[in-house]
Order: structure tokens, then sequence, then C-alpha cells
């Protein structure tokens, strides 16, 4: 329901853009030549109502009325097969923009916009050599098409191939003049994980470092560099996560076990306590500090102390399953529970019941854990912790 509306806002700024350019261009060629006016059908009406609404369906087949009385309309081609393409059927939008590139009257820009749209055809259908093939030609007629670019950048990420996706985010980021550098970001730290790979230590810290300075919320960046140092010098993979931890805070939990790991290698595990107590200080409502500090305390026989800290944690998120668990297990830990009850506990922690639910804040896709780019909608660090449930003070989604 969220997505299709969602989709349709989508859809219909690219209508609006589309419909824009071709108010301009309308009044361009009409001084070179009669195009008929397709916007005065009540067909056109009625398809952008569709596209407004979101009934794809009926916009398809408003638009095709039009393009029946108006042959000639390229505008209204590059909208239907948009919306072929949305709703599955990538052929129709391959035949339209294919039979649209042989018209001989196009401008230079419809030229462009109508590869670079073929070239997404293609990559939505899987068919990544031709997709490279039509962004390469859109980008040859004119280099500034921001759409090829984009979709040359995607296509580098689908196939993993990070250097040449970074450049062309760099190419996008000068060209729209737009801080890219969250994504620049991602990149490197991609670029520096396959250098870890190949055994190239130095250039992976490089890259890891290169991305923080571009982008100091790059968290998985200090995750890297951390467990770059974890063995050699815990001391100082401990000061890279508290500067993950002061630099991107919501995020602090994802730093948590490597941190508690780096401080008891280097001596310190109290530290780890000291930093629980200051983050559950600092936000009352950080479920996730209470829990780290909970299972430290009780793998430490103190189990009461634990105890206290979850059910406090659960007064404002009793709707995290997580939290309930650890206090199950506390429970057992207790000794408090009787063999029936045992057995419930045993039963419901193999069950799939504690998810960790991550929503994307772009496309709404969900997720059970923490993921850097959503695999829905390809973005970079888009997902967050989905609230549900009647937690105080939060916003539900
Ligand atoms: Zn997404």
């Amino acid at each position: 329901m969220t997505d299709t509306a969602l989709l349709a806002v989508l859809i219909a700024a690219v209508a609006g853009l589309l419909a824009g350019r071709a108010w301009a261009a309308t009044r361009r060629r009409a001084e070179l030549r009669t195009r008929p006016g397709f916007r005065s059908s009540p067909h056109y009406t009625e398809g952008l109502h569709g596209l407004a609404t979101g009934q794809l369906e009926a916009a398809i087949r408003e638009l095709n009325k039009v393009l029946r009385e108006h042959p000639d309309a390229v505008e209204v081609q590059q909208v239907l097969s948009h919306l072929y393409r949305e709703v599955g059927q990538v052929e129709r939008a391959i035949e339209i923009h294919r039979s649209l590139l042989g018209r001989a009257d196009l401008t230079r820009a419809e030229r462009a916009y109508a590869l670079a749209s073929l070239g997404t055809d293609y990559r939505k259908a899987g068919l990544l050599d031709r997709a490279a093939r039509s962004y390469g030609e859109a980008l040859s007629v004119d280099p500034k098409n921001v759409h090829a670019l984009v979709g040359q950048q995607k296509l580098h990420e689908d196939q993993r191939q990070w250097r040449e996706a970074y450049d062309a985010q760099t190419r996008l980021a000068r060209l729209r003049k737009s801080d890219d550098g969250l994504v620049l970001g991602h990149l490197l730290l991609e670029m520096g994980k396959e250098a870890l790979l190949a055994g190239r230590r130095e250039a992976a810290e490089e890259a890891f470092r290169t991305a923080l300075s571009l982008e100091r919320r790059v968290f998985p960046a200090y995750l890297a560099l951390a467990e770059l140092w974890a063995e050699r010098d815990p001391r100082r993979a401990a000061a890279i996560l508290e500067d993950a931890i002061a630099a991107v805070p919501e995020r602090a939990y994802l730093a948590f076990s490597p941190l508690e790991k780096a401080y008891a290698a280097s001596g310190e595990p109290s530290r780890f306590v000291a930093l629980c107590e200051r983050l559950v200080a600092q936000n009352p409502r950080d479920w996730r500090a209470r829990l780290a500090f909970a299972r430290y305390l009780r793998a430490d026989g103190r189990a009461g102390e634990a105890l206290g800290l979850l059910l406090r944690a659960l007064e404002a998120n009793p709707h995290v399953l997580i939290v309930h668990l650890e206090v199950w297990r506390t429970l057992r830990a207790l000794d408090v529970l009787g063999p029936e009850e045992q057995r419930y506990v045993a039963t419901v922690e193999e069950s799939a019941l504690y998810v960790d639910p991550h929503i994307c804040t772009v496309c709404r896709y969900r997720a059970d854990d923490m993921l850097w780019r959503c695999p829905h909608c390809h973005e970079w660090n888009t997902l967050v912790e989905e609230r549900v449930g009647p937690a105080a003070g939060g916003q539900p989604w």
C-alpha cells in the first residue's frame, strides 16, 4: 500500500519533469514543425490522474489511447515506457525505446534520454552488457546526461566494480554539485575490503581512512579499521571504535561487541561498563546499551543487576522482543524457573521470533539485520531501526 503510494509519487515526479520538458520542447518545436497537441486529449488527463493515484494499469491504458491519437508524442512514449518498466513489462518498455530511437527527428536531449532509459530497461531485464552499451551511447550523445551516469554507476555497483562506481559517482557529484560523501565513503570502504581480501593491508587501511575523511558517518569504515588493529593493538582499535560512537551515536550498538573485546584484550574490561553507564545515562530510551550492559553483567555473574536493567529497558521499549528474550535468559540464570518454564524459554529461543527489524527509509524494504546498502532500492545507509508498538515518546512508523 505505502509502496504503491511512494511509487505513485515517484512516477508523478518523473511525469512532472517530463511534462515540463514537453512544454518547453513543444514551444520550441512549434516553429520548427507541428506536433499534435496530445496534451489537449482527455485521455492524457486521465492518464496523469492514474499516475498520481497509483493506478498504473489505468494510466497505461489511457496513455496508450493518447498515442493512438498522437503517435508522435515523444513525451507520452517516454512516460509509458517508464510505466511498463515499473509494472514489470520490460520488453514493452524496450520496444517503445527502440522505436523512439529509430526516429530521425529527436532532439539531442531526447535521444540521450531515450538511450539512457533503454539502458535502464536492459538493467532491469538483467542484460548488463547491453545496459552498459546503451548508457555509453547516451553519454556519447550527451556527456552530461545524469540519468545515464546514475544508471552506469548503479550498474557498476551491481557488478561490485567499486572503483568504476566510485569514478562515476565522483563525476555525478561534480555535475550535480551534490555532496555525495556518504556514498563515496561506502564505495571506498568496499574497495578497502577487497584490498584486504587480496592481502594488501596498507591499501585497505588507506581506503578506510579516506572514506572517513570524506564523511565521518560511514560507520562500517570504523568497524573495518578497528578490526585491522584488533589483534595488533587493541587499545588503538578501542580508540577507533570510540570515535565511531562519537560520530554516529545512534549506531553505537554496532560497536559494542568489538569494543568489549578490545577493552578486554587491552586489560581494561571496566571501561566497557563505564561506556554502557554513560550511554544509558545519556539516553534513557537506549535499550541497546542496556541490553549490552545486561549481557555483560550476566556473564559477570551479576544476573540480579542485569534483570533490573532489562526491566527498566522494557518500561520504555515494551515492543522490543530481544529485550524480552534477554529477560527470560536472565531469569534462567537466576535459577527461578521451574522445568516447565525452562522448556518454554528454550522453545521461544529456538523460534524465529527474535528479529531485529530494520526498514529502508527510501523504499521501506524490511530486513532482520542492519544492512548498509538496501538490497531493494540499492541506496546506501538508508536502513534504520523499525519502531513498532507503543514505544512511549517514539514515533511509530
Ligand atoms: Zn531501499
